[in-house]
């Protein structure tokens, strides 16, 4: 590492420029968009169409639920890719402890069960004509449900964008692949690990990053360090991680919490930050997020989008649901809940305005559930219970229960956990 060039006070006024220059012009509501004139890719609907955009944790729990509930639902799922694949326990994979095979899922159950799947990318969506023009054609909808996860926002890590490919990212599905052969092409010297400013997909995602892939260097006899870089003051489940930390890679882990990313020169291979510049043998930099691009083609939110709660409607449209990490309703951003709101909030709502009825709350609470791994076996967690705070309509953690005590015990319920929600999603 390179002792720190400036002062963290200048450095800290330029972050505030670079944030606040923004980079969030929303396109809005495509008027007459230029797909208009599309082919349908489907024959008319059986009564209501409910198309979903987004075939991961919120989209195809959505989809599944709907199914369940009435079989006779018009059900077509949008999404860009063939087969699933899960972040969750995707850091077992970056370490070498398990392959892709375990994380990925293929479609054929939803289609068997009746669900259209198309394959293929939303492009723009026209709420007047209620349609959404993919790179296939047009498919028109009677309720939208928009569940397209995040994309990174490159240009708040000024130099990243134009390397992007080196450096890939691995908090969206199969960028991992590329990310793993380099964790595996890696010999040795500072590896740096940088969480971005939140809201991220899964907060505790990059600390678990960090243990695993030190897990791995030690494994590996790499003499390797992971430098890992972090804005905030503590991680989630902070003694669990900390404990792990000290205890089993005290040679392999170097952390720099209040250390905000600025910038990377990959060319130099310097990593400036709040706290001054870091060198770097390779650097896995994790940028800000915002909203898949789906929902401001919609003209539904913009960074991310405000939803009604408890049903997610998008307060533009609803008849406009999104769910998911894309959504602002308060809470982490976490499989677990986009699948509760998927299962419990957006299905029911939608099959209950179906059969015109009102839908009924079953479950008041959506509960989250997040396992951390810190080694090959052992597991961290963290449970909490959200209610809605009727005052300002957004959702309040009622309780939350956590053991950071790391354990065996831990690393088994987590693959349970892990089997029961895709078995949901996916199974038979
Ligand atoms: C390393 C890591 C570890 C994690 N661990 C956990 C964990 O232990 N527990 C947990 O609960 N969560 C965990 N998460 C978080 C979890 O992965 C996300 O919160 C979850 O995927 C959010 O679901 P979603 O439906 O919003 O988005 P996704 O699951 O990402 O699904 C979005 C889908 O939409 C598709 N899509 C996007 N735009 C379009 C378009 N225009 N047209 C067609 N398709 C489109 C994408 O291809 C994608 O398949 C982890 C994440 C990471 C990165």
């Amino acid at each position: 590492m390179k002792k720190p060039k400036v002062s963290r006070r200048s450095v800290l006024k330029a972050a505030a420029g670079v944030a606040g220059a923004g980079l969030l012009g929303g396109v809005g509501r495509a008027q007459q968009s230029q797909y208009h004139e599309s082919p349908f890719l489907l024959g008319p609907a059986r009564g209501n169409r409910v198309v979903i955009v987004g075939g991961g944790w919120g989209g195809v729990t959505t989809a599944r639920t709907l199914k369940k509930i009435n079989p006779k639902i018009d059900v077509v799922l949008i999404e860009a890719k063939e087969i699933f694949m899960s972040c969750p326990l995707s850091n077992l994979y970056l370490a070498g402890l398990k392959d892709l095979h375990f994380l990925t899922f293929d479609y054929a159950n939803l289609v068997k069960e009746g669900v259209h799947f198309v394959n293929e990318r939303a492009l723009e969506v026209d709420r007047d004509r209620k349609r959404v023009y993919t790179t296939g054609g047009t498919v028109a909808y009677d309720y939208l449900v928009l569940s397209p996860g995040i994309e990174y926002v490159y240009d708040e890590v000024p130099g990243f964008e134009p390397f992007r490919a080196h450096m890939p990212v691995g908090f969206r599905p199969f960028e991992h692949v590329a990310l793993r052969r380099n964790i595996e092409q890696f010999k040795g010297g500072d590896f740096i690990l940088s969480v971005p400013k939140g809201p991220y997909r899964c907060p505790p995602g990059p600390y678990e990053r960090a243990a695993m892939i030190a897990w791995y260097f030690k494994e590996h006899k790499i003499p390797g360090k992971v430098i890992l870089l972090a804005p905030s003051s503590k991680p989630p489940k902070a003694k669990g991680f900390l404990a792990a930390y000290d205890d089993l890679y005290a040679d392999y882990i170097e952390y720099y919490p209040n250390t905000e990313t600025l910038g990377v020169d990959y060319e130099k291979k310097i990593v400036q930050t709040s706290l001054g510049e870091f060198d770097f043998d390779y650097a896995n930099i994790i940028p800000p997020m915002r909203a898949g691009e789906i929902v401001r083609k919609a003209g539904v939110g913009d960074r991310w989008v405000d939803v009604e709660l408890p049903w997610h409607q998008t307060k533009v449209d609803p008849d406009v649901y999104v769910l998911g990490d894309a959504d602002s309703a308060g809470g982490p951003k976490s499989g677990k809940l986009a699948f509760e709101e998927g299962r419990y909030r957006v299905a029911v709502h939608i099959a209950a305005r179906i059969a015109g009825q009102e839908a009924e709350l079953r479950t008041p609470d959506v509960r989250n559930i997040c396992y951390s791994f810190v080694d090959d076996e052992e597991a961290i967690w963290i449970a909490a219970r959200y209610n809605l705070d009727e005052a300002n309509k957004r959702r309040k953690a009622l309780e939350s229960k956590l053991d950071v005590q790391r354990s065996v015990k831990n690393g088994e319920r987590a693959y349970d956990w892990a089997a029961e929600h895709w078995g949901y999603m996916f199974g038979g």
